[in-house]
């Protein structure tokens, strides 16, 4: 049995360095552009093997009764478990989006309420700027705010446990698989955009689901005023704040809001790497703790609350939306024009 998780971890370490080389020519947020804004995608530094030598987390083997919806190899490996075979093997879906036998080690989950997803990862380091490699630290975020939510009760997922790159398809399908209530993608931005005395935090939703909408509001409501104790100058674009963004033919523009399509997800832009000052504060243990109680309070909120958030800012895309919110509860005034942008 041992020797047998050994033989799949191995083969998972083969899968991760061939999933890499293979993809390396895919964008990192849309899946179809590397013309994003506010997201930089042509930092991409990280060589395919670099996946193989990473350091995985101490190994667990927690067992959860019932029929598991995510195995966690002892690598710390996510993996949809798509079923339970005849001979008691769960079938998952492998990194690399293809589907195996697995009777190894691991940590079951049987029940997920919330999919956090650490952006990038792998080859793809998304942003780095001013020394800090945003995979890293959406990693760190992500780890410290399910340590919040478990600490309230809330079962939650990665879907990457350390620096590897995972696919727009697993990720989602580690979220519709599991039934999850909300899935959220921790970023961090990149690029330029006007100074100001403010959080530029942008949080993206799924343009047709309402619950995806209020959890944006929810996180751009807590995150920010975590932020703004700190009297620095900020990035922000002019239309920061809880939003959409349509790909060209319409549908939403990242994909992971599209892969995840009903359950509601958001893609959180907590703060600027590409602004020195904002990237001191996110190099700081402080303020990424700071961050990840603040999207553990949103997420609390969201499950817990008729709290509606705020922050409603408008769109980006094919059809652009102007939504007027003053704060939670409001009645958001939405206006409709075509642009071309
Ligand atoms: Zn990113």
């Amino acid at each position: 049995m041992r020797r047998h998780a050994q033989r799949w971890v191995t083969v998972i370490v083969f899968a991760l360095a061939a999933c890499s080389s293979r993809a390396s020519g895919q964008s990192l947020e849309g899946e179809t552009t590397s013309t994003t804004v506010g997201e930089t995608t042509t930092s991409i530094a990280v060589t395919a093997s670099s996946t193989t030598t990473v350091t995985a987390p101490a190994p667990t083997t927690t067992i959860v009764a019932g029929p598991p919806k995510v195995v966690v190899t002892p690598t710390g490996v996510v993996l949809p478990v798509l079923g339970v075979e005849d001979g008691g093997q769960l079938h998952v879906r492998t990194v690399c989006g293809g589907e195996a036998s697995y009777s190894g080690a691991g940590k079951r989950y049987n029940r997920v309420q919330v999919v956090l997803d650490p952006g990038h990862g792998g080859f793809d380091p998304g942003a780095v700027q001013n020394g800090i490699r945003e995979s890293d630290v959406n990693l760190d975020v992500a780890l410290r705010t399910r340590a919040y939510l478990e600490r309230a009760g809330i079962d939650v997922v990665l879907t990457r446990e350390f620096d590897y790159y995972v696919p727009f398809v697993v990720r989602g399908e580690l979220a519709l698989n599991s039934n999850a209530a909300l899935f959220v993608s921790i970023h961090h931005n990149s690029g330029r955009a006007p100074l100001i005395s403010q959080p530029g935090t942008e949080v993206y939703y799924q343009q047709l689901d309402a619950k995806s909408r209020r959890l944006a509001g929810l996180l751009w409501e807590d995150v920010t005023a975590a932020l703004r104790v700190h009297p620095i100058q900020w990035y922000g674009a002019d239309d920061a704040g809880a939003l959409f963004r349509q790909g060209r033919t319409g549908p939403d523009f990242y994909g992971v809001l599209r892969r995840t399509a009903g359950v509601p997800a958001t893609l959180l832009e907590i703060a600027y790497l590409s602004n020195p000052t904002e990237a001191a504060l996110v190099a700081t243990e402080a303020f990424r703790e700071e961050s990840a109680a603040a999207i553990a309070h949103a997420i609390e909120r969201y499950f817990n609350t008729d709290d509606q958030g705020a922050g409603f800012s408008g769109s980006r895309g094919a059809a652009r939306v102007r939504t007027r919110s003053s704060g939670a509860g409001s009645t958001p005034v939405t206006l409709v024009t075509l642009s071309g942008s």
